[in-house]
């Protein structure tokens, strides 16, 4: 493995921002939290202070709804047309693109991920998303029906936005999370409270000023920093609130979940996963190996759709494991901000703690370390890519989330694709599955017997803005992008009239 754990410097743009006094954005303004308190943000490489940000709690959400609401209802927002959202929304993703290469260094200091990937994936993935999201903004139609009752009348439906929205966000992609939310919601119309990861902030701080750049009216978005079980909770449980959209893990979902019961807030979740990669004897192995060593090995494996359990056909099994393996080995480790880096720190030390526990779990339950195993260096969150083979269902390692750059591969010598999908299916997660093999029929029959809201045939982490995506089971509840996240962000109205 090639490691090279030294700091580039930032450019100009990313260090100015970052010499700041970042503030809460409520109402239009840039404000201090209620109780001047603050908490530090740190480079996962170095352990460094970066910045200090302003630690919201109950009575900033409130000051935050509060404007949110005025937003929806009395503001110019609540007049705008949709020709005229749909400008704004769009105009969101032409700042991005002047400012992507600053966006992309923040990432990469704040989350410790390659510079080079969060360039192309997740500051292009964001910039895509406010574009695709602004045609929406002109295509929420209703419907006329040709209801059936005696007499004449005209029957049809509104999509009218479902209201204020509290929008709660993780720390493994931080813009593009903080994109996925806001694109859709402003799109159909919405008022929006953000409240982005305590280890990651920055990126939704700095977009906060585009948003105002933009020309979005006061009080239309509010970004909150703070903890989740304080500014997280306040949100999810806030009676003015019409609808909380997580993405984090399954346990805190579950917590919003019971949050959002007293007012019945409208819920959606996009939760971890467990997904399977499953290759075939025929499939084309350079393919396979270097696509399945990427879906577990990119972002270090900080993925809700990480192929964390490959199950490779026995009669390629020994190549598949030594493929990916020496994938591993290849990749360069470092200081995400270095362009040449392909694998950088995890995000904290609690999730530097949680990989390495998990790494001595499957060791104590009789996995191979074929490579990796270890962490590396004694500054910054690093952990080795690793390898685990032979391992089984029974595992810690093989049931759990691992969130970290650790592949489990199993074995499989079944040739009926029944057993094989009930390998697949043999999670309580259901977010993503990846099949690899040159037989259609065989890539189109495991897409309809697995269990998952997301099938790649031939490749892994797939995503477009017009790709909706979400979970089965315990992965989650309803869809992001595509046509169908409008839903969440609309309530239907039906009028009847007697003519
Ligand atoms: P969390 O689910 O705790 O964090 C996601 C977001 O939820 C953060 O903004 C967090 O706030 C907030 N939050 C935490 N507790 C509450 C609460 N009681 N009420 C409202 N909001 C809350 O993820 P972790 O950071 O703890 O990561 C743990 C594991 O979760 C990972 O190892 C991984 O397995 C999984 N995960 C899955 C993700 C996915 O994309 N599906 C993303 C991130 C994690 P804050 O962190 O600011 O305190």
């Amino acid at each position: 493995m090639n490691i090279a754990i030294r700091k580039p410097s930032l450019g100009s743009a990313a260090t100015a921002f970052l010499a700041k006094r970042h503030k809460l954005l409520i109402d239009g303004e840039w404000v201090d939290a209620r109780s001047g308190k603050t908490f530090t943000v740190e480079d996962p490489a170095t352990e460094e202070k970066i910045a200090e940000v302003p630690a919201g709690d109950k009575a900033d959400i409130d000051l935050a709804v509060a404007a949110a609401r005025r937003a929806f209802e009395t503001g110019p927002w609540s007049r705008i047309s949709p020709a005229e959202r749909s400008r704004l929304v769009w105009r969101l993703g032409d700042l991005l693109e002047q400012h992507a290469d600053e966006f992309a260094e923040l990432e990469a200091l704040d989350n410790g991920k390659p510079v080079t990937n969060a360039r192309r994936g997740d500051v292009q993935g964001s910039i895509d998303m406010f574009r695709y999201m602004a045609g929406w903004a002109t295509r929420l139609n209703g419907e006329t029906i040709p209801v059936s009752s005696a007499g004449n009348w005209h029957a049809y439906t509104l999509r009218e936005p479902v209201g204020v929205v509290g929008q709660i966000i993780p720390w493994n992609f931080p813009l593009m999370m903080a994109a996925w939310k806001l694109a859709p919601a402003l799109a159909s119309g919405c008022t929006i409270v953000l409240k982005p990861a305590e280890q990651t902030p920055l990126s939704a701080l700095r977009f906060g000023e585009l948003i105002q750049e933009a020309g979005f009216p006061a009080g239309v978005v509010n970004i909150v920093t703070g903890f989740g079980e304080t500014a997280g909770a306040a949100l999810a449980e806030h009676p003015d609130v019409d609808k909380v959209a997580f993405t984090g893990s399954t346990e805190v979902g579950k917590i919003i979940v019971r949050a959002a019961a007293g007012n019945l807030k409208r819920v959606s979740l996009e939760l971890g996963g467990k997904s399977p990669a499953i290759v075939f004897p025929d499939a084309d192995l350079d393919l396979a190996i270097a696509g399945t060593a990427d879906a577990i090995f990119y972002n270090q494996g900080q993925c809700c759709t990480a192929g964390s359990r490959l199950f490779a056909h026995k009669s390629i099994y020994d190549r598949v494991v030594a493929g990916v393996s020496e994938a591993a080995g290849k990749l360069k480790v470092g200081h995400g901000l270095d362009p040449s880096v392909n694998l950088g720190p995890l995000v904290s030390k609690e999730q530097h703690q949680r990989v390495t526990g998990f790494l001595q779990s499957g060791r104590e339950e009789g996995a191979e370390v074929v490579t990796g195993g270890s962490t590396i260096g004694n500054q910054g969150y690093f952990v080795e890519p690793t390898v685990l083979a032979q391992t089984n269902r029974d595992m810690r390692v093989v049931r759990e989330e691992i969130f970290g750059p650790v592949v489990c591969v199993q074995s499989y010598d079944d040739d009926d694709l029944d057993a094989v999908a009930r390998f697949a299916n043999d999670t309580e997660y259901g977010l993503q599955a990846s099949v690899w093999t040159r037989n259609l029929k065989v890539a189109h029959m495991m897409a309809r017997k697995i269990r998952a809201g997301t099938i790649c045939i031939n490749t892994h982490n797939y995503g477009d803005p017009a790709w909706p995506f979400g979970g089965y089971k315990q992965s989650g509840w309803g869809r992001e992008m595509g046509k169908e996240v409008m839903e969440h962000y609309t309530e239907t109205k039906a009028v009847a009239a007697r003519l």
